[in-house]
């Protein structure tokens, strides 16, 4: 027999009718023969209105009494809506989080789940009951309540379906699935039918956040299929899947994104040497401050620019703990702008279709944005632009990728729930964060493995003028040349000068300075062969101090880090092509990973 989890989020479960709806949904499917496991989120706006209540009392509730209050909001729900099954004439049981023993680590407010017993489930599902779980809450192992961090019935739904083997997590919510972009932002966004979940995980933190970022790692790591749709309706919502079951051919970008809320810091004059970065990144970690966008182009005379972006609300303290770690390692000095926004396109055709690059910088001069930096994985493209452009460049890219016209493309028939193939291997070690040492659990960080590509060469471009378009003449001379490119880096400029830089297979490092030649204003340098590594990984995001323990493990070998872009889910590094198998070799130990990857 096969199990369905069923997840409903506040606004599926926020009065007694919509309980009622919830309960006819978790029928349906138990009539269908199907053993049935529901999860729900407290009802409504609870959650919010606990911590108001909180807020009245004191400005510092303490983390464990703050868990003991959020938890009663999803036991009121999971009580209702037992009783509601009930009513409706099928047996029904409800269960907070400690009765099913999901153990979390004590980081209340913000607890992972180290283990769940699926016992007390398993036999209530055998005896005929839809089973109803308290999404969000846990217990640690002295019997505290604890709480997973806001949203996370998600991950409570997606780890309950791992551990049980559920054919499938349907996500009910109040849209009917993932958009192409923010349909708040961008009238046009159309809705898609499937997305890997490297796809997801590189949306989620963007603003297209439907899900909990967590649970999709979570879903990756032990293959869970994903249905997210509306609690209000019958049609399909979008499967979030392996990437087998999410390629579709043809189609380039799957989706754009919007981050509106970032802040971009740049060291300036940082010494071109082993260890540097690492100091520095070092710092910023030990501030408790979560990094996103890392952009570092190869040195001029012995020098070059580090920049990076943050939440912005984390600007202040991002800057001083920026101009301590400057003043440490040397640097001339530290420069900042709040207000940015990073723009990404997102989609797994990238990896064999050219031009990408080329067509989402051409959107982006047309309407007449200036590209203030530019960073890449193998799935997706992030540029930095003024926060007063951004929505202009994303309808801009939004458009040029026919993402508007998602209904007119031929939608996909529904995949066999539970064909999700491609689940990588992952192997969980403890995450040393700023928080002091975690214990190994379920939920631990996954480093999906490192890489080494010696494929590659480097062309940089000195003196590019920082105004529209000239990125936009630059790729389209090497998409006609017919050149691949990989990863991309610009900084920002200095001087009204930025330095461009790109990689692309050996090969094809000639033919791409022959192209662009003609129109590089200035110098251009190439390295006929590099190293790339990268480390990818699920929880990079989440999680602080991958990128610290990366640049830590090549400065203690003395390797130099040439170049850096990032995503959330991988950080690449360019390196002398002489150290590529010693940089591997390294992050391998440090990231235990002891495999041939
Ligand atoms: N009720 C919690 C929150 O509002 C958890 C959830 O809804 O996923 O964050
Ligand atoms: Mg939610």
């Amino acid at each position: 027999m096969s199990l369905l989890v069923q997840k409903f989020g506040g606004t599926s479960v926020a009065d007694s009718n919509k309980i009622l709806a919830a309960a006819r949904r978790a029928i349906q499917a138990h009539h269908r023969g199907e053993q049935v496991l529901v999860v729900v989120s407290a009802r409504g706006h609870t959650t919010d209105e606990l911590i108001a209540l909180a807020r009245e009392i004191t400005d510092r509730p303490p983390a464990r009494e703050m868990d003991m209050l959020l938890a009663t909001g999803e036991q009121v729900s999971v009580a209702l809506m037992a009783m509601a099954i009930e009513s409706l004439g099928v047996p029904a049981i409800s269960f907070t989080g400690a009765q099913i023993g999901l153990v979390t680590d004590s980081f209340h407010t913000k607890a992972r789940i180290k283990n769940i017993s699926n016992d007390r489930m398993t036999q209530a599902l055998a005896e005929g009951k839809i089973v109803i779980v308290a999404g969000f809450q846990g217990m640690d192992e002295n019997y505290n309540i604890t709480t997973l961090g806001r949203g996370g019935s998600d991950t409570t739904a997606v780890a309950l379906a791992a551990v049980l083997g559920a054919s499938a997590c349907e996500i009910y919510t109040d849209v009917d699935g993932v958009y192409t972009t923010d349909p708040r932002i961008v009238p046009e966004a159309g809705k898609i039918d499937r997305i890997s979940y490297d796809e997801m995980l590189e949306l989620a933190s963007l603003g297209a956040g439907v899900m909990h970022s967590r649970s999709i790692e979570f879903a990756k790591k032990y293959g869970v299929p994903i249905h997210v749709r509306s609690s209000f309706s019958d049609a399909p919502g979008t499967w979030i899947v392996g990437e087998q079951d999410a390629r579709r051919l043809g189609v380039a970008v799957t989706g754009a994104a919007l981050a509106k809320d970032e802040a971009r810091i740049t060291i300036l004059g940082v010494p071109d040497r082993p260890g540097v970065v690492h100091l520095l990144f070092q710092t910023i970690a030990r501030a408790n401050i979560v990094v996103d966008m890392i952009v570092q182009n190869v040195a001029t005379d012995g020098a070059t620019e580090v920049s990076f972006t943050v939440a912005r609300g984390d600007l202040a303290e991002t800057l001083r703990a920026a101009a301590a770690a400057a003043n440490e390692i040397g640097a001339l000095g530290v420069t900042h702008d709040a207000a940015v926004a990073k723009v990404s396109v997102i989609g797994l055709g990238m990896r064999t279709h050219t031009g990408v690059a080329t067509a989402m910088f051409e959107a982006i001069a047309a309407a007449g944005i200036n590209i203030q930096m530019i960073t890449t994985s193998e799935i997706k493209i992030t540029v930095l632009v003024d926060r007063a452009a951004a929505v202009g460049a994303l309808r801009a890219v939004h458009k040029a990728f026919l993402l508007d016209e998602v209904h007119a493309r031929p939608q996909l028939t529904f995949f066999p729930a539970g064909s999700t193939t491609g689940a990588m291997k992952l192997v969980p070690l403890a995450d040393p964060d700023a928080n002091g040492p975690r214990e190994q659990g379920m939920e631990d960080l996954v480093i999906a493995g490192v890489e080494l590509d010696e494929t590659q060469g480097r062309i940089t471009l000195y003196d590019v003028p920082d105004r529209p378009g000239y990125a936009a003449r630059v790729f389209q001379a090497i998409a006609d040349a017919g050149v691949f490119v990989d990863m991309i880096v610009q900084n920002v400029s200095q001087d009204g000068q930025c330095v461009l830089s790109f990689t692309a297979p050996r090969d094809a490092v000639n033919r791409a300075v022959e192209a662009i030649t003609p129109i590089a204003g200035g110098q251009i340098s190439i390295e006929p062969a590099m190293a790339k590594l990268s480390v990818i990984g699920v929880g990079m995001r989440t999680h602080t101090g991958v990128a610290t323990r990366m640049f830590g493990a090549l400065a203690d070998r003395s390797i130099n880090i040439n170049l850096i872009n990032t995503s959330e889910i991988r950080i690449n590094v360019g390196t002398d092509v002489a150290k590529g198998k010693e940089g591997l070799d390294c992050l391998r130990k440090v990231f235990a990973l002891n495999h041939e990857s």
